[in-house]
C-alpha cells in the first residue's frame, strides 16, 4: 500500500511537472552531462523534475530565482545520483542561491588553544542536514574542471554516512579498506605534489582535508574523467563502483 502510493505521488509529479521541452533542450547542453545516452537522458529528468518538486530552492541579496536556474541546479545534482536513489539527499530540502561569494563565519580553536575568528568568502557551503549555500556566478562561470553544485551535493552524500570524512555509504561489492587505502595514498600523493608546488591538473583545494578531496574528485570525475582517471585511475575505478557510472567512457 505504502509502496503503491509512493509511486503514483510521484507518476502525478512526473506527469504535471515535468521539466518543459524548452527549457530541456536548452540545459540538456551542460558540460557534465556529454554523452550521457537517451536512457540515461529520461532519467535524469524524471529525478530532476522529482528534485525541483521536493527541494526548496530560494534567492538570497535580492536574487530572482527562475525555472532556468531550479533545473540547472536540480540537473547538476541528480547527475551525481543518476544510478543511485534520490534517498541521497534525504533529510534536507533547502538550497540557497547567492548572486555571488558569500561570506562564511566560523569560530576554531588552534593546537595551541587559542580561539580564533574567521571570515572567508566562499562559492558553496553545504551543512549537515541543513542548506546547500551556492554562489550563482560560481555555478555558471565554472573554470575547466571545477563545478561548485557537484562539489558541494558530494558533501551532501557524503555526510550521510558518518559525516563528512571523504567516506560516503559504500555498497555491498565494495571494500571499505579499499576505498580507505585507494583514497589515503591518492591524497598522500597530492599533499606533497602541492607541497612541493608542482603544477596540479586537479584544484588544490582538494589538499584541505578527505571531506574536500572526495568533493573534488567528484568534480573531477564529472567534468574531466580523463583526466582523473590518467591522474589517479584507482581513485576513478572507486568512484565508477560507487556512482555506478563510467563518465570517462562517455567522454571518449
Ligand atoms: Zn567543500
Amino acid at each position: 500500500m505504502v509502496w503503491s502510493i509512493k509511486n503514483w505521488r510521484r507518476d502525478q509529479i512526473l506527469q504535471h511537472e515535468a521539466i518543459p521541452d524548452s527549457l530541456w533542450f536548452k540545459l540538456i547542453n551542460l558540460h557534465c552531462l556529454k554523452g550521457l545516452d537517451p536512457d540515461e537522458l529520461t532519467r535524469l529528468r524524471a529525478l530532476a523534475t522529482l528534485f525541483v518538486h521536493d527541494k526548496t530552492i530560494s534567492g538570497a541579496h535580492g536574487l530572482e530565482i527562475t525555472d532556468e536556474m531550479r533545473v540547472m541546479i536540480a540537473l547538476q545534482a541528480c547527475l551525481l545520483i543518476l544510478n543511485l536513489d534520490l534517498e541521497y539527499y534525504r533529510n534536507w530540502v533547502q538550497i540557497i542561491l547567492y548572486p555571488g561569494e558569500f561570506l562564511l563565519e566560523y569560530e576554531y580553536v588552534d593546537e595551541s588553544g587559542v580561539a580564533h575568528f574567521v571570515r572567508d568568502a566562499a562559492s558553496g557551503e553545504a551543512w549537515s542536514a541543513g542548506p546547500v549555500i551556492l554562489s550563482w556566478y560560481d555555478v555558471i562561470n565554472a573554470k575547466p574542471g571545477h563545478n561548485v553544485a557537484i562539489h558541494e551535493f558530494a558533501h551532501k552524500i557524503d555526510m550521510l554516512h558518518e559525516g563528512a570524512n571523504g567516506c560516503p555509504e559504500l555498497h555491498a561489492n565494495m571494500s571499505a579498506y579499499q576505498w580507505h587505502d585507494i583514497f589515503s595514498a591518492a591524497y598522500e600523493h597530492f599533499c606533497a605534489q602541492v607541497d612541493q608546488h608542482h603544477e596540479t591538473a586537479i584544484d588544490p583545494y582538494a589538499t584541505e582535508s578527505p571531506a574536500e578531496f572526495f568533493a573534488v574528485m567528484s568534480e573531477m570525475f564529472f567534468e574531466q574523467p580523463l583526466v582523473l582517471q590518467q591522474h589517479y585511475p584507482a581513485v576513478y575505478e572507486q568512484l565508477m563502483l560507487f556512482y555506478r557510472q563510467d563518465p570517462a567512457k562517455r567522454w571518449r
